[in-house]
């Protein structure tokens, strides 16, 4: 029992520990404590925390003179001999020359010569790779290699060696040296998470992780340890939003909406057609929470055409109904201005009274306007960010509806919720996201979602083209406007100058070599001359002010412009029915989710839309495979699944994870049972303990404070 006792507060010990700086480590200090910190790894916990990208395997080491030629294999030596070699200028070649007490093989790297300067005569190296025989040695072209520090090699045979990220100034095996210190004098510590919970889903304890995911028994145990790890990720996140909202939403009093008044009815009556069921169900789902006592948190999920507009009308009504207001904002006048287009009759019909305000509305209409939104004689206002601004000043704010909501940051969103002191908020997004995304991004939002158009349209034909074979893009665009339709080209560039910073993080690997992007400014300018001359055509860029972007889509629209030459400012929810046809220069340099948008442009009305994606890719290429996934399918929910397993982690469909807050160790795609498992934990913790304040929630409310608070201060403060 004394024993237990002394056990525990050696434990409660360590756990102090693990918080502490990093210089507080054996090995660690100096230059050495700056090259670690240069990496982010300020305090032991960031160096535990830091894990392993791979791991050497030494349980299949085989000596020299049995490694078989033409088969893999791992062999241990010392080095004895580093030789550069450049048989010709622009190839250079290190080569080593390794020793066991069995025999020597040769290995050699190309285009590497730092090698040289790095290896050194006597180091232990481990070398993996496929073993062949010229010249009379054995040889290794190109093989994995990892110098071994002193004293690893002996240790280390019989298991596994973690291959840490480094930097400059740190090496892999001095990583592993103080890793393994770290782990012996600090990693024994208190598990964060309930063991209820722990034992609930079979997970390592928290210490045993922290070993296994370094030092792993076997390659199974690491990757339990990393699952364990990645659990910890995801319920630390969902913890941090969902106490985050609880504490931003404390000490208000809900409206309790009335959702079934005679606005409500008056509105359905006048809908020109009946609400699908995915619809339907969207709207129950809405209006039970806008009855609730409670906030609405609730994100609507639906690919563009999917009807989401209708759905928030009815929500609107129900405000109307419980003599409150709403609030609904636009990412760009001219989709707010679509807003008031579609909706403002419906409404009228029923009776509601709406406004129209964006950055040029007039200033005496916009003075009226603010008037009668602060004597509430207003229910339903439609807007920009100019709603954010002072002179917008609701009485009873009970409903913020945000379209596209990816589009405004964090604190625009918060900023329109603050104008009410306890609204519901409906964030509406066009941009696909797969379910674990969702889950453990937004995991304070509840979801509803809408798959399926209420009517088929006429569809989209996309084909990916090389560009010698743009032809035949341009041949459709001349077809369509011929019968008089309109058409858009996309470039992925303003003008010359432009970096192309605001071009999606596309991976390397997903993009073609072509260096001369398409600039929208040039282009029009060649198109005019050759391609499509005759046309009427117009430049719509991000650059362009406000007013000049309307009123060039306003003429595009009316049927003034055949041929929009844009970049992605179409992007978002642009309706011109009469579109038909479009060609997006250097595609591959667009992410899936921003081409599937695009494309969304065309197709609208009863003519089917034809879409070019030109890319200089070869076929069968990464880049080019990715574009087929867009020929493949048209379904937005399939695409972002299909992107999650192409990229795996970081960007997702243009959805950035939570900025500093990224997830490093959870893998979305092979995770998924973690991440339902975490959001259901999360909200179960929280609803119990909102604050995280009883003593057994003692340890998990600082591991959300170490890992997303500071992420969490900054959204504050922005
Ligand atoms: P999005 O989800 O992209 O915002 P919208 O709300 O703009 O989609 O709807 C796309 C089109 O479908 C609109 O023209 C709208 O009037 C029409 N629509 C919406 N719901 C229905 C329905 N239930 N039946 C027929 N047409 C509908
Ligand atoms: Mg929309």
């Amino acid at each position: 029992m004394v024993a237990a006792t002394s056990d525990a507060s050696a434990r409660v010990q360590r756990t102090q520990r693990f918080g502490e700086g990093i210089g507080s480590l054996r090995y660690v200090s100096g230059q050495r404590q700056q090259a670690l910190e240069r990496l982010g790894l300020r305090r032991v916990r960031d160096l535990l925390l830091h894990l392993p990208h791979r791991y050497l395997d030494f349980t299949n080491v085989t000596s020299i003179a049995y490694a078989d030629v033409g088969q893999d294999a791992t062999v241990v030596g010392v080095v004895d001999k580093v030789q550069l070699k450049t048989p010709r200028p622009s190839m250079q070649i290190v080569e080593l020359s390794v020793m066991d007490a069995t025999g020597v093989i040769i290995a050699s790297f190309f285009k590497q010569p730092w090698l040289a300067k790095q290896i050194h005569v006597g180091d232990a190296i481990a070398l993996s790779g496929k073993v062949t025989f010229a010249f009379g040695f054995k040889q290794m072209k190109a093989p994995f290699h990892e110098v071994i520090g002193p004293g690893e090699e002996a240790s280390a045979y019989a298991r596994l060696l973690p291959v840490h990220p480094v930097g400059e100034g740190v090496s892999a095996s001095w990583m592993r040296r103080i890793v393994s210190a770290a782990l012996h004098d600090v990693g024994d510590v208190c598990d964060p998470v309930p063991s209820e919970l722990v034992a609930r889903l079979g997970l390592m304890s928290f210490a045993r992780a922290l070993r296994e995911i370094h030092y792993p028994s076997s390659l199974e145990a690491a990757e339990q340890a990393r699952r364990r790890l990645a659990y910890d990720e995801l319920l630390t996140l969902q913890l941090a939003l969902l106490t985050r909202q609880r504490v931003a939403l404390a000490d208000i009093v809900p409206y309790v909406h009335v959702t079934d008044g005679p606005h409500r009815q008056a509105l359905v009556r006048a809908l020109p057609f009946q609400l699908t069921d995915e619809q339907q169900a969207a709207v129950q789902e809405i209006l039970h929470d806008m009855a609730s006592p409670y906030v609405m948190n609730r994100l609507l999920l639906g690919d563009v055409g999917t009807g989401k507009t209708v759905v928030a009308l009815m929500a609107i009504a129900a405000a109307a109904d419980s003599g409150t207001q709403a609030a609904v904002m636009a990412p760009t006048s001219v989709l707010a201005r679509q807003y008031a287009e579609k909706l403002g009759g419906l409404l009228d019909a029923a009776g509601i009274a709406w406004a129209l305000v964006s950055g040029s509305t007039p200033a005496a209409e916009r003075a009226r306007i603010s008037t009668a939104v602060s004597a509430g004689e207003i229910c339903c206002v439609f807007g920009t960010t100019a709603l954010l601004s002072d002179d917008i000043d609701f009485v009873r704010l009970s409903l913020v509806v945000i379209d596209e909501q990816h589009r405004f940051g964090v604190n625009q969103r918060l900023a329109l919720r603050k104008k009410g002191s306890a609204a519901d908020l409906l964030a509406m997004t066009a941009t696909p996201i797969p379910r674990t995304l969702a889950l453990s991004v937004y995991g304070d939002l509840s979801c509803s979602r809408i798959r399926h158009r209420p009517r088929a349209g006429a569809g989209i034909t996309t084909r990916v083209v090389a560009p010698q074979s743009t032809d035949l893009a341009f041949g459709a665009i001349r077809d369509a406007v011929a019968a008089g339709h309109q058409a858009y080209v996309i470039c992925p560039l303003v003008d010359e100058r432009d970096d192309g910073h605001e071009l999606d993080d596309v991976p390397e690997r997903s993009r073609s070599a072509a260096k001369q992007l398409h600039a929208a400014t040039s282009t029009i300018e060649d198109l005019r001359r050759s391609a499509l001359r005759g046309m009427r055509l117009e430049l719509l860029t991000g650059r362009m002010s406000p007013d000049d972007k309307d009123a060039v889509m306003e003429r595009f629209r009316g049927g003034e412009i055949d041929v929009l030459v844009a970049t992605t400012v179409v992007e978002v929810g642009v309706d011109v029915p009469n579109a038909t046809a479009m060609l997006i220069y250097d595609a591959d340099r667009f992410g899936l989710a921003t081409l599937h948008q695009l494309r969304g442009r065309v197709g609208r009305g009863d003519v089917a839309g034809t879409v070019y994606l030109v890319c200089a890719a070869k076929k069968g290429s990464p880049a080019r495979e990715r574009l087929a996934a867009l020929e493949a399918t048209s379904d937005g929910f399939e695409l972002a699944e299909l992107d999650l397993k192409l990229r795996r982690e970081g960007e997702v469909l243009g959805y950035r994870q939570h900025g500093g807050a990224t997830l490093s160790v959870c893998d979305l795609d092979s995770d998924e049972d973690l991440v339902v498992a975490a959001h259901e934990d999360a909200r179960a913790i929280a609803r119990d303990d909102p604050t995280l304040t009883e003593p057994l929630h003692g340890a998990l409310a600082v591991e959300c404070r170490e890992r997303f608070g500071a992420y969490f201060d900054e959204m504050e403060r922005a």
